[in-house]
């Protein structure tokens, strides 16, 4: 007996050393996930030329699951946290709490299908649809100062338009996006979607932009950028839409509420330390008011550099010689660019304000940093002229501080913007305390504004005749 089970014994042990040897051979290897995150663009298209297929079949009302998906794991705590913190630390752009707070906005005020209104037209002839249709596969170029906000209202205006959706990120957020876009594509499976109705590469660079511009596959090419990148997919030959630069100006007249303008324009100003393209820039303040703003807005956070050489320093250590913002200093803090200069302050500074004339560099550049120059001027309608001129044709966003109607009306139809904000901070154009929905896209020079589903997708007419009118 003792005999027999030392025998069984020996044979189970050799039964499991062969399998454990065997068992790398007897099983495939595991499926590596990938998320959604290419090696190359082209299989990062051909990927999304398969989901987009399957999710053209899909019912809307599976449309709309997808979409609330893409909420409920943006909004999950700890992925909203770690992309929020990731998007910092890897773009030194920006500020964490406004980040959390731009994110959120993102996935919550994103409007998913109900954006697709059909129109019907019925008749003697019968009924008529024209329904929003998708593109199929859009490309999407994305920016380092909003890197995850523009992935989440992309991923969701197009995807509920029943596109699927490239991505190319800015190579300096290619982390955090990579995060995203795979957090996103879990989710989206588990919840039963197609796979890679979100994609992109693992390497994002201009190389692989470019392919994207290129792929006959591509259908729609949105770009969210700076003018170069904007320029580039209009000149592509495809259907485009162009999110481009802005520089808002900020107007302030002698009937304003000036202590509420000012810390207005110090909170609009100093959100997500300014890198927003809505984001206050300079400000244009009539004479009578501007002793009074200034002294509100230092009340408000505000660090006023008065000396003239100073001020000059502050340009040369901030922008480049031949003009436009340092990379390095974008959507950095008041605190940190003042320690560049040797000047402590505590972080209730939040802006840095100076006066300076109209056609200073630091009023005519789009800086993206929390310095706001403050140009004095003897009435509104003087204001309201150099705000159109410092805004360069841009027609992105402009605010204004007055309670005065005609010259609000007079503003809000010469500066031609996207985004004319009254009496508020720059970020109630985008929901944040004001009404409407958000975007992070914001398509002035392509016309499509504020962008959201219907912005990407076609206009298709479906006649049905003889019938089907009840009237
Ligand atoms: P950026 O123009 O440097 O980069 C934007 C994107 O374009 C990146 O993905 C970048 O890799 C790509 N890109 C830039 N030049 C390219 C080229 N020649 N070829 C191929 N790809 C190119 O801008 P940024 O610093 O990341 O973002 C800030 C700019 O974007 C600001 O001008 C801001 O106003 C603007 N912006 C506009 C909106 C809007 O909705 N209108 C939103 C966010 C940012």
């Amino acid at each position: 007996m003792d005999m027999d089970m030392k025998v069984i014994e020996q044979m189970v042990a050799q039964a499991l050393k062969e399998m454990s040897v065997q068992q790398p051979q007897q099983f495939a290897a595991p499926k590596v996930e990938r998320y959604g995150v290419f090696e190359t663009m082209d299989e990062a298209i051909e990927a999304s030329v398969v989901a987009q297929q399957k999710l053209l079949f899909s019912k809307m009302e599976d449309r709309q699951k997808y979409v609330d998906t893409i909420r409920a794991a943006v909004l999950k705590k700890e992925n909203l946290e770690l992309m929020s913190r990731l998007a910092v630390e890897e773009t030194e752009i920006g500020c964490y709490e406004h980040k959390l707070i731009k994110n959120r906005m993102a996935a919550e005020r994103t409007p998913g299908t109900e954006d697709l209104i059909t129109e019907a037209t019925t008749g003697d002839n019968g009924l008529t649809l024209v329904e929003y249709c998708p593109f199929g596969v859009i490309g999407a170029i994305t920016p380092t100062t909003n890197p995850t906000e523009t992935i989440i209202c992309n991923s969701i205006s197009m995807i509920a338009g029943g596109n699927t959706v490239v991505f190319s990120p800015h190579p300096r957020a290619k982390k955090v996006s990579q995060m995203l876009v795979k957090v996103l594509n879990k989710a989206l499976i588990e919840a039963g979607a197609p796979e890679n109705l979100i994609t992109m590469v693992e390497e994002p660079s201009i190389d692989n932009t470019n392919k994207m511009i290129e792929h006959p596959k591509v259908r729609l090419l949105v770009a969210t950028g700076g003018p170069a990148i904007v320029t580039k997919v209009l000149s592509s030959g495809k259907k485009a839409i162009g999110a481009g630069a802005g520089n808002p100006p900020v107007v302030v007249d002698e009937t304003a509420d000036v202590e509420k303008a000012a810390k207005d324009i110090v909170d609009g100003c100093s959100f997500d330390n300014n890198v927003p393209c809505i984001a206050e820039k300079e400000v244009f303040a009539v004479d009578q008011i501007t002793d009074y703003l200034i002294h509100y807005m230092k009340l408000n956070g505000a660090y006023e550099m008065t000396n003239r050489d100073q001020i000059e320093q502050l340009v040369a250590l901030v922008t480049k010689e031949k003009g436009g913002p340092k990379t390095e200093f974008v959507g950095k803090s008041a605190k940190y660019i003042l320690a560049k200069m040797g000047i402590t302050v505590d972080d209730s500074v939040r802006v840095i304000i100076m006066e300076t004339d109209k056609d200073h560099p630091l009023v005519q550049t789009e800086l993206m940093m929390p310095i706001l120059p403050i140009v004095r001027v003897s009435d509104v309608d003087t204001a309201i002229e150099y705000a159109h001129e410092a805004e360069h044709g841009n027609r992105h966003t402009a605010m204004m501080h007055s309670k005065n109607v005609e010259k609000l009306s007079k503003m809000a139809k010469v500066m031609e913007t996207t985004i004319f904000v009254k009496n508020a901070p720059s970020y109630a154009g985008i929901g944040i305390g004001g009404e409407g929905y958000t975007t992070f896209t914001i398509a002035g020079p392509t016309g499509e504004g504020l962008t959201s589903a219907r912005s990407f997708c076609r206009k298709r007419k479906c006649v049905m005749t003889d019938a089907f009118s009840i009237r």
